[in-house]
């Protein structure tokens, strides 16, 4: 699951990554409205942490932009402008919620992750197929109810194929989620992780398979 941040002071950009890193979550940082708006169009963002005061366009502007654009992701927006207009109007431009600055980072995470598991989201708290079960808020993975030591990454791959369990999985979406906008992985990283979860998968006799679709990506069934 990967996250956009967006915030142009950029030792609170660091530490805040720093923070989601630490609870499991992989985000892009961003410090201009403009390179936020090409991310977003072009990387499936599980959610957006969006600062208000940008050098380049309010945050504001960039949220009603994106919702006009229609893209739906849940959206938190940090500000220091604390009054409740200024919150009213954030919530009024279809932001989920909002934070004011400062903040504490623990509640940060929390807000994070009630936004990706909120009624009509992309996130349930459980998935499970087969004898595979992940806590998509945890993100512990067990298989016959025996935890399972899996790494953010074969984790983040396999909850995109049990999300779309019994149909497939483009290569493409896989590498978006996982790297985002980062440009330093291997042509076949996607394909590491899929070999190592198969492995892992094959041992604990996970009773699922994962499916290779030559030249399109791969499928997650019961088998
Ligand atoms: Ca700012």
């Amino acid at each position: 699951m990967r996250l956009l941040l967006v915030e142009d002071n950029e030792r609170l950009l660091a530490l805040i990554r720093a923070a989601l890193a630490k609870a499991g979550f992989e985000a892009d940082g961003l410090t201009t409205a403009a390179e936020a708006e090409e991310a977003v169009r072009s990387v499936d963002y599980a959610a957006l942490v969006l600062d208000l005061g940008l050098p380049d366009q309010d945050g504001l502007t960039l949220l009603k932009t994106l919702r006009g654009a229609g893209f739906a992701l849940p959206i938190l927006i940090l500000t220091a402008r604390g009054g409740l207009d200024e919150r009213v109007r954030g919530l009024d431009a279809g932001a989920d919620d909002y934070l004011v600055k400062p903040f504490a980072q623990e509640e940060l995470l929390a807000r994070i992750r009630v936004l990706l598991r909120r009624p009509g989201g992309l996130l349930g708290d459980m998935m499970e197929l087969g004898e595979v079960s992940l806590n998509t808020t945890t993100r512990e993975v067990s298989i016959h109810g025996r935890p399972q030591l899996l790494s953010p990454r074969e984790t983040a791959v396999l909850e995109m194929l049990l999300r779309r369990a019994g149909r497939v999985v483009p290569k493409k979406l896989v590498e978006d989620h996982l790297f985002g906008l980062a440009a330093d992985f291997g042509s076949n990283a996607v394909e590491v992780y899929v070999h190592r979860l198969r492995k892992r998968l094959g041992e604990a006799q996970a009773g699922v398979q994962i499916h290779t679709i030559r030249g399109v990506g791969y499928l997650i069934a019961r088998g």
